[in-house]
């Protein structure tokens, strides 16, 4: 009896729950390139690389580990380039009996899995979709910190008996400061292409050579030991003043002091809870202090697991969610960086390069911008989708429409994550070098920031007017006089008009 087995590019570990469901003895594990995925949406050149170089050298550990894989090239001549046209195929050629395979991260693959045969949980993830859906039924807030304490309570992680090590759950109130001078930012480690992956390169240049993003240079992990070692590098190097700094943003700087792991975790070829253990020693061997192993810990078994909770409660419509009825077309530089606006520019080159941004960018320069332009949610989630190597459906959609858009209505935040240039100024020395003065509201040279964020407290009153949380900065609205508030209003709609899409 055989098994078909298919493993998708982002179910990279080998401790899969359907190969330990299967065994070697019947299973064929199945692995595909297929178009249909990576060419819709046309995702990151250097996504695709990655992707492709990881399940390449994926299959060659499984084999080392002692099972069957066919695996489907891009370029195998007869490959139908969809998931399900290669699972109907291999269900032929080996002619299978059964087909298992474990839960996609998103509602349209995971409906076109279930044609498949069997489908398993993924159990990679320290909660399941149940007990999330248990956890959140009846509560009035799906508040992430309450989440998370129950999660450290259950992993024993950063414990003291049944209390947080150092008497404190959170240390985010330490970790806010911005870049300081002459910081130094070691780099993560890079890796020079091995043949594997020069062949990918060259498979992705020749077909899909016209997408967003640098392919080349590059020189991303792309193995299991590989990742190990990004991991250890991180905790030696990083870690320890990932907490002070991992507000802040600085030019030319891509990584500061994060970690750079989410495109391996995401993808399988790290783990979740290896990665906080790794932080845990890192605190105990002495050598990071707690309010970094803490806030670092916190991101992952608390926000990435809580974030991929809200996915699967909030259902497959929840990509569509438009709560401030914003419609404005995603601005062309999102593509091109082509903008006056240094701290956009600097994301955007940023996510151009390496499929990668780090969170504040990602949050308080992107997304930030695009509530306040007013832009359309499903654009936004579609291009963070497309650009970061690290994105998948699970964990982009809530982080988007939840976290940066505020589309959800509230289900995740409690408020729109809105800021104007002067959040920006304090947090990296980007306004320094910009043509906008972040000092100025309106007028010729104002930074945009400043008069979209009145403009959207502003044109957003009835729906937002009423949120306690935001009180404080409606009273700085009502405090100006009419006539300051006509300028900001046209200063924007000026800014706004000649946003090309
Ligand atoms: P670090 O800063 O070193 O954090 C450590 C780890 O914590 C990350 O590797 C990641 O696994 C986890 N983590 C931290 N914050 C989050 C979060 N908000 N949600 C989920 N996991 C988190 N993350 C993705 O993995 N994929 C995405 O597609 C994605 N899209 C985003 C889009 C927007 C608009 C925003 C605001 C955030 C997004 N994030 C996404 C979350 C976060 O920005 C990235 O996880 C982080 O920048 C990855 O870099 P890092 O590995 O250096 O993270
Ligand atoms: Fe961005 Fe405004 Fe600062 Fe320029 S001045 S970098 S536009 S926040």
């Amino acid at each position: 009896m055989t098994v078909i087995v298919p493993v998708l590019a982002d179910q990279l570990s080998l401790d899969l729950a359907s190969l330990g469901s299967v065994g070697p003895a019947e299973a064929v594990v199945l692995m595909m390139e297929v178009s249909g995925e990576a060419g819709a949406p046309r995702h990151h050149q250097k996504k695709i690389g990655f992707l492709f170089s990881a399940m390449r050298h994926h299959a060659e550990a499984l084999r080392a580990a002692g099972w069957r894989v066919d695996y489907v090239a891009i370029d195998d001549a007869e490959n139908s380039q969809t998931l399900t046209g290669e699972v109907a195929r291999a269900v032929a050629r080996h002619k299978a009996s059964r087909v298992v395979s474990v839960e996609a991260g998103c509602w349209r693959l995971l409906a076109e899995q279930k044609t498949w045969g069997e489908v398993l949980a993924d159990d990679r993830f320290l909660v399941s979709r149940d007990w999330f859906a248990d956890w959140a039924a009846g509560r009035k807030r799906l508040l992430m910190e309450d989440f998370y304490r129950l999660i450290r309570k259950r992993t024993g992680l950063l414990m003291d008996g049944a209390e947080p090590a150092g008497g404190q759950w959170n240390f985010d109130a330490e970790n806010r400061k911005p870049p300081a001078k002459g910081m130094a930012y070691p780099p993560a480690p890079q890796f020079a292409a091995d043949a594997v992956t020069e062949e990918v390169l060259t498979l992705v240049a020749q077909r899909f050579g016209n997408h967003f993003g640098d392919l080349r240079p590059f020189a991303l992990a792309v193995t299991r030991a590989q990742a190990l070692e990004c991991l250890s590098d991180f905790t030696r190097t990083r870690l320890a003043q990932f907490g002070d700094y991992q507000d802040a943003m600085v030019a030319g700087e891509d990584g500061m002091f994060h970690s750079q792991l989410s495109a391996l975790i995401n993808c399988g070829l790290l783990g979740p809870l290896e990665v906080c253990e790794a932080a845990e020693a890192a605190w105990k061997a002495g050598t990071a202090p707690l309010n970094a192993v803490e806030g670092f810990i916190r991101q992952i078994i608390g926000w990435r697991e809580y974030v991929r909770g809200i996915h699967w409660i909030a259902g497959p419509d929840y990509e569509a969610r438009n709560h401030l009825g914003a419609t404005r077309a995603l601005p062309d530089f999102y593509w091109t960086g082509d903008t006056d606006m240094r701290c956009l520019a600097e994301a955007v080159r940023a996510t151009k390069q390496h499929a990668h941004a780090h969170h504040i960018q990602r949050l308080m320069v992107l997304a930030n911008f695009a509530l306040l332009a007013g832009i359309d949610p499903a654009q936004v989630s579609e291009w963070c989708l497309i650009v970061y190597a690290d994105a998948y459906e699970w964990v982009e959609t809530p982080n988007v429409i939840g976290m940066g858009l505020f589309a959800d209505g509230g289900l995740m935040a409690s408020k729109p994550y809105a800021a104007g240039g002067a959040y920006i100024n304090r947090m990296s020395d980007y306004c320094r070098g910009c043509v906008h003065d972040v000092k100025m509201r309106t007028g010729p040279g104002a930074c945009p920031f400043n008069s979209l964020y009145w403009d959207f407290l502003a044109r957003n009153r009835e729906i937002l007017g009423k949120n306690h949380r935001l009180l404080r900065m409606y009273d700085g609205w009502d405090r100006f006089d009419v006539a300051e508030q006509a300028r900001i209003e046209a200063q924007a709609a000026g800014f706004l008009a000649g946003l090309g899409a």
